[in-house]
């Protein structure tokens, strides 16, 4: 289980802003400690040795890092997959889905996920969920001004009819009498002077550390039911492709009266076929005619708003990059709109009917062009063509 490793930064022991040397360095000492030519039969060192070089192996690998801080380990590990719960529609109201947390977006969605070790000593003390993960696919356009999209998911919930406790209305668990509620027993092997203790879970609880005598009809005991819900996401304007949201408390029921998980929604954003966009900047090429570059003209330039005007001035050479303020895609915390840039290509016209090439070369002959069509180092517009092919 994911949830189970260690922050890959905790195990190589630097700060999560760490320089490639950083990394380089830390790698190399704890390598040097645990190497196992070093630790003959060390089982710990082994494991300790493993660990290592897989953490390095992610953070020292510019793509597989940046994954890593964005997903955690889900974004690196190759049996987290893309797929997931769909079957999105919208429409779906009344639904609470308590609040998304913007800050989480960007950030480490582990919080609270690691540390299950520790808890393990007391199997009644309260534990988050699980946390559940599912993926949405958004166009362009519902990337950039926000969305709503529903999911289906099947998850653990609390039981309604006994609250969680497992227990049938007006009953109560009793505390396990081999363990005493601890979940464990010690058992002794050995003898005089050799005794030694190790602990296994209690085989009468099943390491709970209670005793259910009457299970609630609905749970069977376990005090969670699984359940198929319907869930309405909000997805902020401004996301971009390959960004989480995390829906706090929307993952597994937690145990013992700890909060429920969280659920992930990993976002893919559909390319569009017009635009293309880089962070908050949108991007643009515009065809226009040698005629509309020369002369100057009042183009329609679509943008995600819808299209808008703008007046190209004479002489624009191709590949000029114009900007349109504002007219690029919404900050996803909410400050502000990036721009549009537009570059001018010139479309070279084919097919010419022998009236437009008499006109074309009468151009050429006041352009002081000998041949029109000829070798001879033409001017500008002819020029830029073949320097293009
Ligand atoms: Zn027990
Ligand atoms: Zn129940």
């Amino acid at each position: 289980m994911p949830e189970q490793k260690r922050d890959y930064y905790e195990v190589l022991g630097v700060s999560r802003g760490a320089s490639d040397d950083e990394l380089k360095k830390a790698y190399r000492k704890l390598a040097k400690q645990y190497h196992p030519d070093l630790n003959p039969d060390d089982k710990v060192a082994e494991t300790k040795f493993k660990e290592i070089n897989e953490a390095y192996e992610v953070l020292s690998d510019k793509d597989k890092r940046s994954r890593y801080d964005q997903f955690g380990h889900a974004g690196v590990d190759p049996n987290f997959g893309a797929g997931g719960p769909g079957g999105y529609g919208g429409g779906f109201g009344g639904f609470d889905m308590g609040d998304i947390d913007l800050g989480d977006i960007f950030g480490s969605f582990f919080g609270g996920g690691f540390g299950g070790g520790a808890q393990r000593a007391n199997p009644n003390a309260p534990k988050k969920g699980d946390t559940l993960r599912a993926a949405v696919t958004i166009t362009f356009e519902e990337a950039a001004f926000g969305c709503e999209k529903e999911i289906v998911l099947t998850r653990s919930e609390t039981c309604d009819t006994c609250k969680g406790s497992g227990c049938a209305a007006g009953t109560t668990a009793e505390v396990c009498p081999d363990c005493h509620g601890t979940g464990t027993i010690r058992i002794q092997r050995g003898g005089g002077a050799f005794t030694f203790a190790t602990s296994a879970p209690c085989s009468r609880c099943q390491g709970s550390g209670k005793i259910i005598h009457q299970p609630c009809h609905d749970c069977h005991g376990s005090g969670q039911v699984r359940k198929q819900r319907k869930i309405t996401v909000s997805i902020p304007a401004g996301i971009d492709n390959g960004q989480a949201i995390s829906l706090r408390g929307q993952g597994g029921a937690g145990k013992n009266g700890g909060p429920a998980g969280d659920l992930l929604i990993s976002v893919t954003v559909k390319p569009s076929d017009k635009f293309r966009r880089d962070g908050t900047a949108v991007y643009l090429e515009q065809n226009v005619t040698f005629a509309q570059a020369a002369l100057g003209a009042k183009l329609t330039i679509p943008t995600i708003d819808g299209d808008v005007e703008y007046t190209m001035p004479e002489g624009t050479q191709p590949g000029t990059t114009f900007r349109l303020r504002g007219k690029g895609i919404p900050s996803v915390n909410g400050r502000g709109r990036g721009d549009q840039f537009v570059t001018v290509r010139v479309r070279v016209p084919t097919a010419l009917s022998h009236e437009q090439k008499e006109a074309l070369k009468a151009y050429a002959a006041a352009m002081g062009e000998a041949e029109a069509a000829g070798e001879t180092g033409g001017k500008g517009f002819f020029d830029k063509r073949k320097k293009k092919k």
